[in-house]
C-alpha cells in the first residue's frame, strides 16, 4: 500500500496503475460503512485508491470542522488490511492552494434538505469530488447511501460534466440497533448513543406506515416526526422529508423509489439518515 500526499505524485501513481481503478473518497475516522465501500471496490477493480481528506469547504461557519474525528494511523492500518493499493492524504494547502477560485455548483438540488440546513455544503462537496476525480481519474467511484443527497449530487456532477466515471452507491451499514454508522457517532456519550437509535426507528415507522398502504407523504412525515419527538434527547429536528430521488423535491404522494430522510441534532452532533421506499 502506497500513501501519497502530493497531487502530482497521486496523479502519476494512478496513471501507472492497472485498470479498472476505483476511488473511495472519505474524510477518514474509518468504520465498517467506509470499509464496505473499500471491500466492494477491491472485488470490482484492479487498483483501489482511497482518499482521506477532511474538506474544510463543505463545513459551514460554526460547524464541526475542528472537532471532526481524525485518526490517520488507525485508518491506514484498516486500509492496509482491506487490500487498498493507494491512499491519498493531502493537506488543505495541497487541495486549495493560494489563488484557488473555481467552484462547482450543481444547481437547485444543492439547496434542498441538507443544502437548506447547511448553505454552501454541496458546493464544497461537489468541488472537492470534482478535484479528486480530476487527480485520480478513476473508472468508478464508490459512495454510501447514508449520505443520500450527496449521492444525487455526485451522480449529477459526473453526468453533467461528462466525467465518464461510474458512480456506485452501496447500502448504509448500521449498528445492531439500526443507527447508521458515522465517524461522528464517537462524539456521543452513552445516553446520547442510546437515544440516537430513535432516528432509524422513526424512519422505520414511516416505512411501515407506507408499506401498509398509506401513500399520503404528509402522513408518513408525521409518523416519523412523532417517533423522533418521543425521544427527549433529540433536540431539534431539521427536516423530515419524502422526496423525489432525482430532483429531491418534496412529494405529495410517496411512491416507490422516494427517499425518506431526516436530520436531527443530538448533543454535540447532527445526525442524518435516510431510507429508499421500496
Ligand atoms: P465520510 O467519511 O463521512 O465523508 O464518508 C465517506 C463515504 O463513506 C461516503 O460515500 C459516505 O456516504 C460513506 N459512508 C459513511 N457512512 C456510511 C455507512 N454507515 N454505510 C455506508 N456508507 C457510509
Amino acid at each position: 500500500m502506497r500513501v501519497v500526499s502530493s497531487k502530482d505524485e497521486m496523479r502519476r501513481a494512478c496513471r501507472e496503475s492497472s485498470r479498472p481503478l476505483s476511488l473511495v473518497p472519505t474524510m477518514g475516522a474509518l468504520h465498517d460503512g467506509h470499509l464496505s465501500l473499500v471491500d466492494r471496490a477491491r472485488s470490482d477493480s484492479s487498483t483501489v485508491a482511497v482518499s482521506i481528506f477532511v474538506n474544510p469547504t463543505q463545513f459551514g461557519e460554526g460547524e464541526d470542522f475542528t472537532e471532526y474525528p481524525r485518526d490517520l494511523d488507525a485508518d491506514l492500518e484498516l486500509l492496509q488490511r482491506h487490500g487498498t493499493d493507494l491512499v491519498f492524504v493531502p493537506d488543505v494547502a495541497e487541495v486549495y492552494p493560494p489563488g484557488f477560485d473555481t467552484w462547482v455548483d450543481v444547481g437547485p438540488i444543492a439547496d434542498r434538505l441538507e443544502g437548506a440546513a447547511r448553505p454552501g455544503h454541496f458546493r464544497g462537496v461537489a468541488t472537492v469530488v470534482a478535484k479528486l476525480f480530476g487527480i485520480v481519474q478513476p473508472d468508478r467511484a464508490y459512495f454510501g447511501q447514508k449520505d443520500g443527497q450527496q449521492t444525487v449530487v455526485v451522480r449529477k456532477l459526473a453526468r453533467d460534466l461528462d466525467m465518464g466515471i461510474e458512480v456506485v452507491v452501496l447500502p448504509t451499514v448500521r449498528e445492531s440497533d439500526g443507527l447508521a454508522m458515522s465517524s461522528r457517532n464517537v462524539r456521543l456519550n452513552p445516553e446520547q448513543r442510546n437515544a440516537a437509535a430513535a432516528v432509524y426507528r422513526a424512519l422505520a415507522a414511516g416505512m411501515n406506515l407506507w408499506s401498509s398502504g398509506e401513500a399520503d407523504a404528509s402522513k408518513v412525515r408525521d409518523a416519523v416526526r412523532q417517533e423522533l419527538e418521543a425521544e427527549p434527547l433529540l433536540e431539534v429536528v431539521d427536516y423530515v422529508s419524502v422526496a423525489s430521488p432525482d430532483s429531491l423535491e418534496e412529494l405529495d404522494r410517496a411512491g416507490r423509489g422516494a427517499m425518506l430522510s431526516t436530520a436531527v441534532h443530538l448533543g454535540p452532533i447532527r445526525l442524518i439518515d435516510n431510507v429508499i421506499m421500496e
